[in-house]
């Protein structure tokens, strides 16, 4: 008998026809494989009708671990063509179809790590060891289709052992694009700050001790440079805030192993699942008793981000040390994207940085590290790159049309929807100099190129001086499409709505900042979407915010407005006055601004956060994004709740200012940790009561939430267990990120669906 099968999926650049190969000749079957243009697989095989079926639940059972099966479809045939073997065959066509899917980068694989260790292999303790499992793929590759030539492998000629290797279908290494070896592969180099190669042995391990002994080294890896320093010396730490001009935000840190991880974080299983995953992303994980890290990695916050080597290059650096852990964070200059170029690392980092360790290969996209985090073992994406840029995000349905979105102007990507697919690109950042537009825009046009979508529309936000809707006109421009504004926050909820594929529900979305349809900030919303329209129905009490973005840099200033009536505030505004760059002056001055009416006001979630966090005295000022509400999750961390005020409404608003007055009026009766944790309970239970309440009177089932809030476990947690226990179903984000991350994804949803 005669089976024609299709497979569609991640099949392509992760050993898939090998692995067919392989499987067919075991069941004694004979035919050929072969790459279909359009990332799919088209296989054909005969022979006996259990043998078949053996090897059709094989597929499916034992696929590569990279792989990932869309559909596999079968037509069986009577009658054989009397094929005599099985075969491998070249790719059907070179075209490319649009809507393919390039792999992500996968992090070494244990076979490789294997051979790494081991002093008989050819590729003993060589860094860049990698397999058709594993290895960079969407940061080496210049276009598609994904052949050698296309991708910056080309610059290096294999010899004759590894092209064997390359070309038995057998070998583990059959079509690897990234084989190499000692011989033939990307050489590493150790160098000082002026780019003298130094004389070692062996340049990684070198670079590690060198670390242990407490200098800074910038590390080339895959997407780009980081930068690194020891975890357990505070002073490379503080030298490295100091010249980055990064006072608190927190550093990631690459773990040796599991194990050693395991002495310094609480990890249950479904993070060490994610920690040794092939994404191996940086998990946010809880720092356990007795952490004996520098406090200076994380200062203020309860949890620790964590990743695991994910190449050889980074496994190794460890070798000759004893260090737990060494920081390891992207090497970017503030605003600045990724540094890929070692000509741009030395003169960027030259003053910073005492060792490189470089190699010379070429980056083709520079991407960072993705970032997760677990709720409840519900995974929670905060940043998406790499292990995940560009696979694509699924949908239930196919879009209206295709789109590309250009996000926002803070911790941004781009997103090209086709069809069921939402491409997001990798991480791009702060939308604020020169570069970081250059770098949106060229990620834009990329991702077009390798998806190779004609896009119907460009998506953007509402803002009206954001430099990605600038970008997004001049695009919509040069493609003839027309360009959609989409609101912030309708954004996120239409993301949500379409990744959790279903049509209808009521969308909460807590966030920091986002332009409203009236002009205003918002930033606490719920709303109702449907298959025709999404809607505004209730927000959080709108709140001054004198001196505009003053206000979310220095939360002092929101206090002010939210408690300007509340008795003998004063004197405690005046105690923190230090606080504010110019002290009683500006007191005086925003007390004025209030008086006459001189502010905008805002219904952000984030901004009652941040004022919580002043009236805490838990955080002054706003160093980075997120971080005073951060700084207030932490603080709250295993508090219980100790204020009796039940949510106020007042119609469809849930007020705010009283519950900062009951927090003032209780400041010395309660911890801190107490007021922080009842502060995120009555924001938590207010949105969910409303939402609920929203949700049965349109008779919705679903209640989500979305925005950077829902990063905050506690509050995330609240509101689902709210939800649930009023018999409704709680939908929240899992491979897109709730916050900025998952804005462009959300735009051009809201622009397939319901642009005009
Ligand atoms: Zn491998
Ligand atoms: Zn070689």
């Amino acid at each position: 008998m005669r089976a024609e099968i299709r497979v569609t999926g991640i099949v392509q650049g992760v050993g898939f026809r090998p692995f067919v190969y392989r499987t067919a000749v075991r069941n004694q079957l004979r035919g050929y494989v072969r790459n279909l243009g359009d990332a799919g697989v088209d296989i054909v095989v005969e022979g006996t009708k259990d043998a078949i079926s053996k090897f059709l639940s094989e597929l499916k059972s034992k696929a590569p671990p990279q792989a990932r099966i869309d559909t596999l479809k079968v037509r069986y045939r009577d009658a054989e063509q009397g094929i005599r073997e099985f075969k491998i065959l070249g790719s059907s066509d070179k075209v490319v179809v649009p809507g393919s899917v390039i792999p992500p980068d996968i992090a070494i694989c244990e076979n490789c790590m294997r051979e790494l260790r081991d002093p008989k292999d050819r590729r003993f303790r060589y860094f860049f060891i990698t397999c058709t499992d594993c290895g960079p793929r969407f940061t080496i590759i210049n276009r598609l289709p994904y052949d050698r030539e296309n991708t910056t492998m080309k610059d290096f000629l294999m010899c004759p052992e590894c092209r064997r290797e390359y070309e038995d279908p057998l070998d583990r290494r059959f079509h690897a694009q990234t084989v190499a070896c000692p011989k033939c592969g990307p050489k590493v180099f150790l160098t000082d700050n002026k780019g003298s190669i130094l004389d070692v042995e062996d340049p990684v391990s070198e670079c590690g001790k060198l670390l242990e002994e407490g200098y800074i080294a910038l590390v080339k890896g895959n997407g780009g440079f980081h930068i690194a320093a020891s975890t357990l010396q505070s002073e490379p730490i503080l030298k490295l805030r100091k010249l980055k001009s990064r006072r608190q935000k927190p550093f990631a840190v690459m773990a040796r192993d599991v194990r050693a991880a395991k002495t310094f974080a609480l990890i249950d299983r479904y993070e060490e699942e994610l920690l040794t995953s092939p994404v191996r992303p940086i998990v946010l994980l809880k720092k356990r008793e007795g952490y004996y890290l520098s406090e200076e990695i994380s200062p203020g916050l309860h949890t620790i981000g964590v990743m695991l080597p994910y190449t050889g290059l980074h496994a190794m650096l460890f070798d000759k040390t004893c260090e737990p852990a060494f920081i390891m964070t992207s090497a970017n200059r503030a605003g600045e994207p990724i540094v890929t170029r070692n000509e741009e690392a030395y003169k960027k980092f030259g003053s910073i940085a005492d060792y490189f360790l470089i190699h010379d290969r070429e980056i083709a996209n520079r991407c960072d590290d993705s970032v997760v985090r677990m709720h409840s073992g519900s995974l929670r994406v905060l940043r998406r790159s790499r292990g995940y840029a560009p696979e694509p995000v699924k949908l239930k349905w196919k879009a209206k049309r295709n789109v590309l979105a250009l996000g926002v102007d803070t911790n941004t990507n781009v997103c090209v929807l086709y069809q069921d697919k939402g491409f997001i690109s990798q991480y791009v950042g702060d939308i604020e100099k020169v570069e970081t537009a250059e770098f949106l825009e060229e990620a834009a046009k990329y991702l077009m190129k390798i998806t190779n979508v004609e896009v119907e529309a460009v998506a953007c936000d509402l803002h009206p001086t954001f430099n990605s809707a600038r970008i997004a006109e001049k695009i919509a421009e040069e493609l003839g499409a027309p360009l959609i504004k989409v609101q912030h926050h309708y954004a996120h909820i239409a993301g949500l709505a379409a990744e959790a594929g279903i049509r209808e529900l009521i969308g909460i979305c807590c966030d920091g900042f986002g332009y409203g349809l009236d002009g205003k900030a918002w930033g606490g919303e719920i709303l109702y979407l449907n298959e025709n329209e999404i809607t505004r129905l209730a927000h959080l009490q709108p709140q001054p915010m004198v001196g505009g973005d003053l206000a979310a840099k220095y939360p002092i200033r929101m206090v002010a407005g939210i408690l300007r009536d509340t008795e003998d505030i004063y004197s405690w505004l005046k105690n923190r006055s230090a606080l504010l760059p110019h002290g009683e002056i500006e007191l005086n001055l925003i007390l004025k601004q209030l008086e006459r009416g001189e502010f905008t006001e805002t219904t952000s979630c984030g901004r009652i956060l941040d004022a919580a966090s002043a009236l805490l005295d838990i955080c002054h000022e706003r160093t980075y994004e997120g971080e005073p509400a951060m700084k207030v999750e932490a603080t709250a961390y295993g508090g219980r709740r100790v204020l009796k005020l039940k949510p106020q409404m007042e119609g469809h608003v849930l007020r705010t200012t009283e519950l900062l007055e009951e927090v003032y009026v209780n400041l010395k009766n309660y911890s801190k940790r107490d007021l922080a944790f009842s502060v995120e309970e009555y924001i938590a239970e207010g949105v969910a009561s409303l939402a609920v309440d929203l949700a049965k009177q349109h008779k919705v089932d679903y209640v989500g939430f979305s925005g950077g809030v829902a990063y905050n476990e506690h509050i995330s947690e609240a509101i689902r267990k709210i939800v649930e226990k009023r018999g409704l179903k709680f939908v929240s984000h899992n491979s897109v990120p709730p916050g900025d991350g998952g804005v462009s994804f959300g735009q051009a949803v809201y622009a397939a669906e319901y642009g005009k």
